[in-house]
């Protein structure tokens, strides 16, 4: 049974050799790590038999919650015919039924689809397909070599994902690293570039990228944006007609439009695809996360047949796209991915999620009232909750007082893990999540909340470090 020994133990040893992502390991040297070692339902369970609810879907990919019995049973049955071959001039059987199946949900138009990894991986591979197509069509278009994105766009950590990332905390770093893009500001409502208010606005932000594509589209080759929802930004919605008019610029000044649906992708936002709720069909999109269900790393770049054709040569013409990985159009993740798809279908997981949406609404309701809330933001199964100093003048923390750190430690001791984004504090259930088990995840956060930052008046605020 529990060994306090063996946690001991394997802390040590992860305080020995392991380096983690996006950690500052001198803080991370001095805690004593949560080493989950099982999962059940929205459930994770440490070594020593602690369960915690898994409040950000194991980092946004978990759909079913874990150990689902029909998942894990297509991997094994996949497990005894093979585990692995490659894509690179042989074909698979998961990854050819895959393909269909995400083309027949996948926006209208999108029907190639080239797998690879993760979401950098599916990014790269969709920046590389756009200035490759306005390459190997020629002519003038041969000067559209460029990218646009929006601030506080996150389209993953690899230095192409990174050139089009506008995170300045993540990606001003590696700067000297990157290829120049173009960027416009991001549609964040509640800090609005423009100091407007909508609907009064009338989506004005949107200009800022018609500016940049009227003055500069000769040398754009696409624009890649997060639809719907600015996720590692800070969970930052767009509002109702931002996408449609980046779609229709995009249209007019000949660029391509990149939708990287890694975050949003497979129910996340209460559709199969955060571009349906605006009916916008993108020329490129990049899918992860979701996919398998929260089950193996796998994604997939999706495209249209005019783009796909473009490729089309003979050989010595050298048309070909050049890109490709070891693991490409690995047979687990497809027999894993194929039966997500099916438990989506066959469970009316998205039908299911509606009431649970509205629910997750009205149960944030009373949390805007606190003081150092300054604002709330959900997509369907995502939230994002703003911590500020002051709300009236919407004065943000400094990051040395480390309050979404501190609310996510209260919450942990609470019985819920979760992962701010700074001052945002970031709640993504499993879609499989119960109405109780939802009630209690925003319980808890809004007790650690209430214990980070006591909504008292006159109470010094803050309160002192963990
Ligand atoms: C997470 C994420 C990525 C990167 O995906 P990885 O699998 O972490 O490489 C790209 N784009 C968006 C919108 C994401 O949320």
């Amino acid at each position: 049974m529990a060994s306090p020994t063996r946690t001991a133990r394997l802390q040590t040893e992860d305080h020995r050799h392991l380096w983690h992502p996006f950690t500052q390991q001198r803080e991370w040297e001095h805690e004593r790590p949560l080493i989950i070692e099982r999962g059940r339902g929205v459930y994770l369970e440490d070594t020593d038999g602690r369960r915690y609810l898994d409040g950000v879907s194991s980092l946004w990919v978990n759909l079913h919650g874990h150990r689902k019995r029909e998942l894990d049973r297509a991997l094994a049955a996949q497990l005894r015919k093979i585990a692995h071959s490659t894509l690179l001039g042989l074909a698979n059987v998961p990854s050819i039924e895959l393909a269909s199946r995400l083309v027949a949900l996948a926006p209208q138009g999108l029907t190639r689809v080239f797998y690879s990894d993760d979401g950098s991986t599916a990014v790269e591979v969709a920046l590389k397909m756009a200035y490759q197509y306005w390459q190997v069509r020629g002519g003038p278009d041969k000067s559209k070599k460029s990218f646009l994105h929006l601030g506080l766009a996150y389209h993953g950590d690899t230095l192409g994902a990174v050139s089009v990332g506008g995170v300045p905390l993540f990606h001003e770093r590696f700067k000297p690293l990157l290829f120049p893009t173009y960027e416009a500001h991001a549609p964040y409502c509640y800090r609005c570039p423009l100091n407007l208010t909508y609907p009064q606005c009338r989506v004005a932000c949107a200009d800022a990228v018609e500016d940049v594509l009227k003055r500069h589209h000769g040398h754009i080759a696409a624009l890649i944006v997060e639809p719907m929802l600015l996720a590692a930004g800070g969970m930052i919605t767009m509002p109702p007609g931002y996408l449609t008019r980046l779609r229709r610029l995009c249209s007019r000044y000949r660029v391509l439009l990149i939708a990287d649906e890694v975050a949003t992708g497979f129910g996340r936002t209460g559709r199969m695809f955060a571009c349906e709720h605006e009916s916008v069909k993108p020329d490129l999109m990049a899918i992860s996360k979701g996919m398998t269900g929260g089950y193996l790393p796998l994604a997939a770049t999706l495209t249209t047949e005019r783009i796909y054709r473009a490729f089309l040569g003979r050989y010595e013409e050298f048309k070909t796209f050049f890109h490709g990985h070891s693991y490409t159009g690995n047979p687990l993740g497809c027999a894993v991915a194929l039966a997500n798809l099916d438990v989506i279908a066959r469970e009316r997981t998205l039908q299911k999620l509606r009431p649970k949406i509205a629910a997750l609404h009205r149960l944030l309701q009373p949390l805007g009232q606190h003081p150092h809330v300054g604002d709330i933001r959900q997509l369907g199964f995502i939230v994002g909750i703003e911590l500020v100093r002051d709300r009236k003048t919407k004065a943000p923390y400094p990051p040395t007082e480390r309050v979404g750190m501190r609310v996510a430690a209260e919450a942990r001791r609470l019985g819920l893990l979760i992962r701010p984004l700074g001052n945002v504090i970031v709640l993504m259930p499993p879609l499989s999540t119960t109405m109780k088990e939802l009630r209690r995840m925003v319980e808890i956060v809004a007790t650690a909340i209430g214990l980070v930052l006591p909504p008292r008046p006159g109470r010094k605020e803050g309160g002192k470090r963990p």
